[in-house]
């Protein structure tokens, strides 16, 4: 295991509760604050990301699912290409919880805004500016597109951002600026909470946040800043995904109004059922039949594998209803490399109708299986 890996960044087992894994993150979060590092405060802020990275994925359940299943590559995939996102972080009520705990008792402080405007930049806002409506669609896929993962086109309709005017909804780019927040966007507001005096700031809801009242409309969009947009995306599933995966495509939802950024895209992975083979976690099972007297010399036959035919033997005496295990021929491991097996189960197919001659045989086979079994009864009764 790699030293970047969140559960040893945090010093934490695999399986420990999530109440184990914000102590532990509080622990380190305590001994990496720059006012106790004052010789190597970069070095502790590098740390502090680092941990704090950690327990932002670890402290999601669905997150951590994914890392566990995939990986950091996983979890960047399905939560945006852009990997960490700070401003998810600073949502976070429990961090919140843990900052406030460093400056109990101290007023000269800003608290907890203060720490995230001098590691993350820009005091925190109260209400960050709204985003657009997500998007979901479900992704058809077969068990064979899962052995290696597979990319697959998806089409999209959504209200996406106007071309004319690039989503500023207006014609010539004439603007005037918002009087409501003098050009800012956001309104201010002072708030007593304890010993601290919070700065909120909300979101201007005369001009979207955005500073600006657009003067003459774009012809195209009618000054909404947003048309209906057709395109076609790629989207990258990995190799051993499962049925109802759900994967979260950043920024590819609608846009509400102007201004507004575009919420999400959430790909519901559906996995048809295949004819020939069943899966069983990261294992695929398969069916063969072969004639009875295979079955007993043995034989080799041909099975269908995910990735096309390949030779097995049936070894001699062969049972109805074995299994025998082609390896590695499964799919992509959901966690850690290489791949899972696959079951072949052998059914013996009895001849419904046999010819005189081959009646002769069969006859002649049971005559010396009775004889053996008779010479064998002689011998232990000492005959
Ligand atoms: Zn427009
Ligand atoms: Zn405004």
């Amino acid at each position: 295991m790699s030293e970047e890996d969140y559960y040893n960044v945090l010093g934490v087992d695999r399986d420990a509760s999530k109440k184990e894994i914000k102590k532990a993150y509080r622990k380190k979060a305590k001994k990496y604050h720059p006012d106790k590092n004052p010789g190597n405060a970069d070095e502790a802020r590098e740390k502090f990301k680092k941990i704090s990275e950690a327990y932002e994925v670890l402290a999601d359940e669905d997150k951590r699912k994914m890392y566990d299943r995939y990986g950091k590559r996983g979890v960047k995939q399905q939560f945006g290409e852009g990997g960490f996102d700070w401003s998810d972080f600073s949502r976070r009520e429990d961090v919140e919880d843990i900052f406030s705990e460093f400056f109990v008792g101290d007023r000269r402080r800003g608290g907890f805004d203060d720490i995230f405007s001098t590691f993350f930049g820009g005091p925190r806002r109260s209400q960050r500016p709204r985003r657009g409506r997500d998007l979901r669609m479900s992704l058809e896929v077969n068990l064979k597109d899962l052995r290696e993962g597979v990319e697959k086109k998806v089409k999209l309709s959504r209200r996406g951002s106007c071309e004319k005017c690039d989503g500023s909804g207006s014609k010539s780019g004439r603007k005037k600026t918002c009087p409501k927040c003098d050009g800012t966007g956001e309104v201010k507001q002072a708030q007593r909470r304890g010993f601290q005096q919070l700065i909120t700031i909300t979101h201007c809801d005369e001009c979207n946040g955005t500073g600006e009242l657009i003067e003459d409309p774009c012809s195209k969009c009618s000054g909404n800043g947003y048309v209906e947009k057709r395109e076609t995306i790629t989207v990258d599933i990995p190799g051993g995904a499962k049925d109802r995966d759900r994967f979260r495509i950043r920024g590819k939802g609608e846009t509400t109004s102007r201004g507004v950024p575009p919420g999400d895209l959430y790909i519901i992975l559906r996995v048809k059922p295949d004819e020939k083979f069943e899966r069983r976690g990261d294992d695929v099972m398969t069916d063969v039949t072969v004639d009875m007297i295979d079955a007993v010399l043995g034989e080799e036959v041909a099975v269908p594998t995910l990735e096309g035919k390949v030779k097995i033997d049936i070894p001699p005496g062969t049972q109805p209803g074995e299994i025998l295990r082609l390896p590695k021929k499964g799919l992509k491991r959901r966690s850690g490399d290489g791949y899972g097996d696959q079951l072949v189960k052998v059914h013996v197919d009895i001849p419904e109708k046999i010819s005189g001659r081959q009646e002769e045989i069969l006859k002649e086979f049971k005559k010396i299986e009775k004889e053996k079994n008779r010479s064998w009864f002689d011998k232990i009764r000492g005959k």
